[in-house]
C-alpha cells in the first residue's frame, strides 16, 4: 500500500505546492487579477507543467489507471487564474492522457475535462464569496460526483481502501491549496499597502518642506500683482493680471491640498456621528450643486457613530462628494445612502452619482497622485479620501460605467464602546 498510494500521493502534494509558489513568483496573487495576455499564458505554462509532473507521478492501484492530481491543477488554475489558463492546462493534460494512452484514456480526459468544466461554472460565484474554504468544499464534492460517476462507468472498481484515501487526499490538498492561495493573497495586498503607505509617507515629506516655502513668495507676489493692476494704463497688464491671480490662486490651491497630504495622521481617533458629518457636508456642498444643476440627497439608516477624526472624515466625504457633482454635466442627482452591517461592525457610505462614469482604464488611475481629467483638478482629492479612510481602518471602493455614473463605496468601523 505505501510505495503504490502514499508515495506518490506524497509527491503530487509536492508538486502542487510548488506550483502555488512558483506561480505565485511569476506574478503575485491577487484579489483581482488583471493580466495581460503574456500573464495568463505564463500562469498556463506553469500550470500545464505542473500537471505533467503529477501526471509522471501516478497512483496505479491497477495497472494502466493514471489516478493523480492533474484535475486539482485544472480546478485551482480556473478558479483563480480563468478561462484562457484553465484551457490551455486542459488541453495539455487531454493531449498527454491520449500520449500515455491505455484503455482508461478517454475517461482520464473526461475527468479532466470536468475539472475545467466545474472550475468555468463556479469561478464568478468563487471570486465573491467570502468563505472561500467552504465554497471550496462544496465545488470539489460537486466535481467528485462528476469524477466517480466517469470512473464507475468506465474504469473496474478497485478497492474501496484506495478510494478513500485518494479523495480524502484530493479534497484535502484542494482546501489546502485554496488555504495557501488565500493566504498569499492577503500577504501580496499587505505589501502593496505597505509600498503605497511608504511612497505617500515619501510624498507627504517632500511636500511639507516645500508647500510652506513656495507658499511665501507666492503670497507677495500676489499682492503685487494686484496692487499693479489696480490703477495702471497698461492694457496688457490690465487684460493679463486676472489670469496670473487665477494662476496663482490655483497653485495656492494645489499647495493647501499637497498640505493636508503632508500633515501626518494626527488623527484624533473618537466617537463621531457620521450622520452629523454627512449632513453638514451635504449642506456646504449644496450651493456648489445648485450652481450646476445637481441635487443632493441623502439618506441614513440605522446607528450613526463611527470611530474615526470628524475633521478629516469630513474632508474625504466632500472630496468625494464634489467628485460626483463635478461629473455631473447637465444635470443630475448625488445620492448618498449611510447604513450599518451589525454583522461585520461597519458603517457603509455610498455616494452614487448620475454622472459622466469613467472607462476601466480610468477607475484604475483614481487614487493615483496628479491623475485628473479635468482642466482645474489637482488629482489630489480622491487620494487624499482613500488615504483618510484607509488610516481610518476602513475601506473606499470605485464602482462606474461609462456615461451611467459612479458608486463610491466607503467603509467605517462602527464605534463600539460603552
Ligand atoms: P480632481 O477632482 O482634482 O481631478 P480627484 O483625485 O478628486 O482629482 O479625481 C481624479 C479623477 O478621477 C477626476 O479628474 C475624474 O476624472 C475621476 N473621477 C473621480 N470621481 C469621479 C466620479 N464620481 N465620476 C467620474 N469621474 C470621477
Ligand atoms: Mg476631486
Amino acid at each position: 500500500m505505501f510505495s503504490v498510494v502514499i508515495k506518490p500521493l506524497v509527491v503530487n502534494m509536492t508538486i502542487l505546492f510548488s506550483l502555488i509558489f512558483n506561480a505565485n513568483l511569476f506574478s503575485p496573487f491577487r484579489r483581482k487579477m488583471a493580466l495581460t495576455w503574456k500573464q495568463k499564458m505564463m500562469y498556463g505554462v506553469v500550470a500545464s507543467f505542473t500537471a505533467l509532473l503529477c501526471m509522471m507521478y501516478p497512483i496505479q492501484p491497477l495497472v494502466k489507471t493514471n489516478f493523480d492530481f492533474r484535475m486539482i491543477v485544472i480546478l485551482v488554475t480556473t478558479l483563480y487564474i480563468g478561462k484562457t489558463a484553465g484551457l490551455l492546462c486542459t488541453f495539455t493534460v487531454v493531449i498527454a492522457r491520449f500520449i500515455i494512452g491505455g484503455p482508461f484514456a478517454y475517461a482520464g480526459a473526461t475527468v479532466s475535462v470536468f475539472a475545467y468544466v466545474v472550475g468555468i461554472l463556479f469561478r464568478s460565484s468563487f471570486f465573491h464569496v467570502k468563505r472561500k474554504m467552504l465554497y471550496g468544499l462544496m465545488i470539489v464534492f460537486i466535481y467528485l460526483i462528476l469524477y466517480i460517476a466517469t470512473i464507475m462507468y468506465a474504469v473496474p472498481p478497485l478497492s474501496w481502501r484506495f478510494y478513500i484515501v485518494y479523495f480524502s487526499f484530493f479534497i484535502a490538498m484542494f482546501l489546502a491549496l485554496i488555504y495557501v492561495i488565500e493566504r498569499l493573497i492577503q500577504f501580496n495586498e499587505q505589501f502593496d499597502d505597505m509600498i503605497y503607505l511608504d511612497k505617500l509617507a515619501t510624498v507627504s515629506e517632500m511636500a511639507a518642506s516645500f508647500a510652506h516655502e513656495i507658499r511665501n513668495p507666492l503670497t507677495t507676489v500676489r499682492g503685487f500683482v494686484q496692487f499693479l493692476s489696480k490703477d495702471t494704463t497698461d492694457e496688457n497688464v490690465k487684460k493679463f493680471a486676472p489670469i496670473i491671480l487665477e494662476e496663482l490662486d490655483r497653485t495656492n490651491k494645489i499647495i493647501s491640498e499637497y498640505l493636508t497630504l503632508a500633515k501626518p495622521a494626527s488623527f484624533q481617533l473618537q466617537r463621531v456621528s457620521i450622520d452629523d458629518i454627512l449632513y453638514t457636508s451635504v449642506h456646504l456642498l449644496s450651493p456648489l450643486g445648485t450652481m450646476t444643476n445637481v441635487s443632493l440627497h441623502l439618506y441614513t439608516e440605522g446607528k450613526s457613530d463611527v470611530y474615526g477624526d470628524s475633521h478629516y472624515l469630513k474632508q474625504a466625504l466632500l472630496n468625494v462628494m464634489k467628485n460626483g457633482i463635478e461629473a455631473i454635466e447637465h444635470g443630475g442627482v448625488v445620492t448618498i445612502h449611510k447604513t450599518v452591517d451589525e454583522k461585520e461592525k461597519e458603517v457603509i457610505i455610498t455616494i452614487r452619482d448620475t454622472g459622466k462614469g469613467m472607462t476601466k482604464d480610468e477607475l484604475k488611475n483614481i487614487g493615483l497622485p496628479y491623475y485628473t481629467t479635468k482642466s482645474k483638478g489637482t488629482g489630489l482629492g480622491s487620494m487624499i479620501a482613500s488615504r483618510i479612510i484607509r488610516q481610518m481602518g476602513g475601506t473606499m471602493a470605485y464602482e462606474s460605467r461609462l456615461n451611467e455614473g459612479t458608486t463610491v463605496t466607503i467603509t467605517l468601523p462602527l464605534y463600539e464602546g460603552d
